[in-house]
């Protein structure tokens, strides 16, 4: 039965580590010293030995409902023996439709339109195209340029590396797309240094879009697109009022904007979507990860309805728009994702994160004063810790504190060189709070 295939997973421990090349990783030290999991559930994953290891960061920030929930897994298991693949070119099967319409509920204002692909990548690359589609089929096709952010993060495509804001994602791959140009990050340690939430210094930095207005035109500009908090730089919040400025300007000079949600969507930040809790609404907004806890892969692309209108304009019987992905509105992933948002509501998963909040600000600041902790950040259920480098360079002791957490306290972390972020399932309970908090404060105090 299954628990004897469980207690055989367990022990279970692949005999070749050569072949799998891991993705964004150190290989070489990796597969000196594996960090292996190879079950999961709630709160936590489990070694292939059973050691529990407690989940800091809801995996890579997509399992917010916690882990193998029976409810998504037997939706999953349902929709494999029903129907396990179906074109979405052309045809159509009816989760998806049912997958897009939730979506779009939990979205604000008329952002009503869902076009579906499979990974944030996907998203970034998908919205940017659509935004250049969309000013071609208004007869503006010279709006092309695409503004992204320093310290941004979109995703590892060639849009999305474009616009992105992080320097060895970028200067690897050639030349990338012509024509990108970026804000500033809002980044300032000195003006926000333990800010809890948003800052209160940095809206002024929106005003930077005028002078990239000025530079190339707006006529040549398509859309800009920003994480609402940067995530993969080490956990941004917005300065407030940041968000709010930025729709100003682009409304002043007709550039869509696009929020990209991969990480702040499905409950992060308290609201289905950041859009909300700002109380701005994107042109678009993408969105991957948390859609279905992390169950299935699944991506996607909100749009407001002129968006979407723009492209119905034209005859019938002629694709609208040339850009899609085999696995788009996939039946597994789409199941997943409904099954999902019905935890999020039934349990209040977004309005307790909102609840908790305050009190997860304090936990994180309580590890202020610790040995070469230069700033905590919170935003949500989201935190991080900068730490000052050790004589060793940028990265060892963010790097050390990864492998120690796993091995030596059972806590998965992200990193982003010296900075610690954490963001566990939206489930956790105080004690598991508790727990990682803990942990969090003696790994520091170790790789001092
Ligand atoms: N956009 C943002 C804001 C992200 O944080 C990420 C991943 O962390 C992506 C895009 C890329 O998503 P994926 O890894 O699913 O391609």
């Amino acid at each position: 039965g299954s628990s004897a295939l469980r207690a055989a997973n367990d022990i279970q421990q692949p005999n070749d580590l050569d072949s799998w090349w891991l993705p964004f990783t150190a290989n070489k030290s990796f597969k000196t010293n594996p960090r292996m999991v190879s079950r999961a559930k709630d709160m936590y994953y489990y070694t292939p030995e059973g050691k529990p290891v407690i989940d800091g960061t809801s995996g890579l920030w997509c399992c917010n409902a916690g882990h193998n929930r029976d409810e998504i897994v037997s939706a999953i298991q349902t929709q494999a023996q029903e129907l396990d693949f179906a074109p979405g070119f052309q045809y159509g099967h009816p989760l998806a439709f049912t997958a897009a319409s939730r979506i779009a509920q939990l979205a604000p204002a008329d952002l009503d339109h869902v076009f579906f692909c499979n990974s944030g990548s996907e998203a970034a690359d998908t919205a940017l195209k659509i935004a250049l589609a969309y000013w071609n089929v208004k007869g503006q096709g010279q709006k092309t340029r695409l503004i992204g952010r320093e310290r941004g993060y979109h995703g590892v495509g060639f849009g999305g590396i474009t616009v992105g804001g992080i320097v060895n994602n970028r200067k690897f791959f050639g030349s990338l797309l012509a024509g990108a140009d970026h804000l500033p990050h809002t980044y300032n340690r000195e003006h926000q240094a333990y800010s809890k939430g948003e800052p209160e210094w940095g809206a002024h930095l929106a005003d930077d879009l005028e002078r990239i207005v000025a530079l190339h035109d707006a006529s040549t500009i398509a859309a800009v697109i920003v994480e609402p908090m940067a995530g993969s730089t080490g956990a941004l919040p917005p300065p407030k009022g940041y968000l709010k400025r930025l729709r100003e300007i682009c409304d002043k000079h007709d550039i869509l904007l696009v929020f990209d949600e991969v990480i702040t969507g499905f409950g992060r930040l308290g609201y289905a979507f950041a859009a909300e809790r700002y109380g701005v609404v994107p042109d678009m907004i993408t969105f991957a990860k948390a859609v279905n806890s992390g169950t299935v892969p699944m991506g996607g692309v909100i749009c407001r309805k002129h968006i979407y209108d723009a492209f119905m304009s034209g005859p019938d019987n002629v694709v609208e728009l040339f850009h899609g992905y085999t696995y788009s509105g996939h039946p597994l992933a789409c199941a997943a994702t409904i099954a999902t948002l019905d935890i999020y509501q039934r349990e209040n998963l977004f309005e307790r994160t909102r609840a908790i909040e305050a009190r997860w600000a304090d936990a994180m600041m309580s590890l202020k004063g610790l040995p070469n902790v230069v700033d905590i950040r919170t935003l949500g259920l989201v935190g991080a810790v900068d730490l000052a480098p050790n004589e060793h360079g940028p990265g060892k002791r963010g790097y050390a504190a990864i492998e120690k957490g796993f091995h030596d306290y059972g806590l998965m972390l992200r990193t982003a060189m010296d900075t610690i972020a954490v963001a566990p399932p939206l489930i956790a309970e105080d004690k598991h709070i508790d727990e990682i908090i803990d942990k969090l404060g003696r790994l520091i105090r170790d790789v001092a």
